[in-house]
């Protein structure tokens, strides 16, 4: 693709916007930059542009008019009124996974999924590290692939973490193994229906060649149709039964290949989705050239990635775990299924409409009590009244300290709390700081 002296047009000032501006200027582009916010509420635009001679002009429909190609960043809706009349007008409409594809140099582990992407994406990015391969990793995990062109190599692997979004427009992008972890409901504010949602994922078998292996997950039925809309090869992964070509779960035995991987009880990060992203990833990496012994070394050091069922500490006895990302019922199901019991959990947030009823029996079986901490306290107690003792400790510093007082060693306090973060905290992030820095400074009990 050819950009030099064509007009282009960024939407979305944010990371993957400002790396693909920097990549269309970078390729003799004549680029202007444009976002639903002023540029003083965009950290790090202004510097950016003014260094790149890039004019910024606040998004209104005549801003669209009078370019050639239009770089959508994730989280701008790809059937805004404007875009559908500029590509009626023949105006290329593309994302910034799309834009950086024919740039980007050496071959592409893609993932997607709903749930499990970016602790994937990471332990497959470990994996061959660790096996000395070289490799890159970014994406909807951090660095946009953009801004991932310049250090590509021709000899490397790019491991890239991919969202509908970043699908949704790809034409020419590119995995030399694409990897689809599971579909299920999200993202409908913005894709209208599953099928939409389903098909945007769907895009990256899509575009694959024969030569090219796609991992899917053989229990998901999205998954599995995904089958029939690729020319690549199939592998599969199940953590249910033996599937062949790919990797199974066998009673407590990951089997690669037809041939003994490891014990699941050898895996460092907790419950039973990971097992299926470990099964996932270790096909992926033999695919890459990784040897068994190799992927079973590597996933024996993998670290969680922070925030999601991360180990903090362990102070007189009783452990700690920051599972903030689980910022919906399931993934505080599948927290909770982690572990076999003697638990405190933090539950509450900003309430984001769920169902807390389910969480019953699970936490019945396996909590002491349930500490209830934010906006949605109230609500979550109403539906767990009766089920267990509940605490209302209002913010997450009164939980710790509490299920700490409280506990006995071998005890587990867990944060996987349900709710979205956004009535105490910035983010999800911001709330697992905070959590780990009040485990931190827990004192040893004598
Ligand atoms: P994503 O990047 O897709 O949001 P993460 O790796 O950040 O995925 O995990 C987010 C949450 O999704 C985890 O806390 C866990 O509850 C859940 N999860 C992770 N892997 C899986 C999986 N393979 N299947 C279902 N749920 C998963």
């Amino acid at each position: 693709m050819t950009l030099d002296g064509i007009d282009a047009l960024v939407v979305g000032m944010k990371k993957s916007g400002m790396a693909s501006a920097e990549l269309l200027a970078g390729q003799g582009a004549m680029v202007r930059a444009t976002d639903l916010k002023p540029l003083d509420e965009l950290p790090g635009a202004r510097p950016l542009l003014e260094r790149l001679r890039i004019p910024f002009a606040r998004q209104t429909p005549e801003v669209f008019q009078g370019c050639d190609l239009i770089v959508l960043s994730p989280d701008v809706p790809a059937d805004l009124p404007p875009l559908e009349e500029a590509r009626r007008r023949g105006v290329r409409v593309l994302g910034e996974v799309e834009l950086a594809a024919p740039f980007l140099k050496g071959r592409t582990i893609g993932i997607t999924g709903s749930n499990g992407k970016t602790t994937t994406t990471s332990l497959i990015g470990h994996i061959l590290r660790e096996a000395g391969v070289t490799v890159q990793v970014g994406g909807n995990i951090g660095t946009p692939v953009t801004a991932m062109v310049a250090s590509s190599r021709d000899d490397g692997w790019n491991v890239l973490e991919l969202s509908s979004f970043q699908l949704e427009t790809i034409d020419r992008f590119r995995a030399h193994i694409g990897l689809a972890l599971n579909v299920t409901q999200n993202h409908l504010d913005r894709h209208h229906t599953f099928e939409n949602y389903a098909a945007a994922k769907g895009r990256l078998f899509e575009t694959m060649h024969t030569v090219d292996v796609a991992v899917l997950n053989a229990e998901d039925p999205v998954c599995v149709r995904y089958a029939d809309r690729t020319v690549a090869g199939i592998e599969w992964f199940s953590s249910r039964r033996n599937v062949s070509p790919g990797a199974s779960l066998c009673g407590e035995k990951l089997v690669l290949e037809s041939k003994l991987l490891m014990d699941a009880a050898e895996i460092p990060i907790r419950g039973r989705h990971n097992v299926e992203n470990v099964l996932a990833a270790s096909v992926a990496a033999a695919r890459a050239g990784v040897d068994r012994e190799r992927i079973r070394a590597a996933v024996r050091t993998f670290q969680a990635v922070e925030h999601r069922l991360e180990f903090v500490r362990q102070v007189s006895g009783i452990e700690f775990y920051n599972d903030s990302k689980a910022t919906s019922v399931d993934a505080t199901l599948k927290a909770l299924e982690a572990f076999p019991g003697r638990l405190w959990v933090i539950l509450g947030g900003k309430d984001k409409g769920l169902d807390y009823g389910v969480l019953r029996e699970p936490l019945a079986a396996r909590a002491h009590a349930a500490l209830l901490i934010g906006a949605a306290a109230a609500k979550i107690a109403d539906q767990l009244q009766g089920a267990l003792p509940l605490v209302d400790s209002r913010t997450l510093d009164a939980a710790a300290a509490y299920a700490y007082a409280h506990g006995k060693p071998g005890d587990t306090v867990l944060l996987a709390p349900a709710c979205a973060s956004f009535d105490q905290f910035r983010d999800f992030e911001h709330r697992g700081e905070v959590f780990k820095q009040i485990v931190h400074q827990l004192q040893p009990k004598d």
